[in-house]
């Protein structure tokens, strides 16, 4: 089942918009950003994990607005965690036809 991703995503209070930002570079170790000061989920649309990047970057987003306190790592290890489950156990693909791309 195909999900399209939102511009903009809700965690309590918070709204941020999904972009894909061409200035960060997976493959220097940024696939993506989750810009709390500008309110938004940054992702390179080159990276080969743009799916996966969005969970983290989602879960960073969730950690800041709840106050969870998550340490990096847990957010990492969790997000590919979470991933599996919607890709293996929900046959959810993400469909990314409503993101913008900008430089
Ligand atoms: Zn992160």
């Amino acid at each position: 089942m195909k999900v399209k991703i939102p511009q903009q995503t809700r965690s309590g209070r918070t709204v941020y918009d999904v972009v894909m930002n061409l200035t960060l570079h997976w493959d220097e170790g940024l696939q993506g950003c989750c810009n709390h000061r500008l309110k938004r989920i940054e992702i390179d649309p080159l990276s080969p994990f743009v799916d996966e990047t969005f969970v983290h970057e989602k879960l960073e987003q969730i950690n800041l607005s709840y106050a969870l306190e998550m340490e990096h790592a847990l957010i990492s290890k969790l997000a590919f965690a979470f991933a599996e489950f919607l890709w293996h156990d929900l046959g959810i693909e993400f469909d990314w036809s409503n993101i913008k791309e900008e430089l």
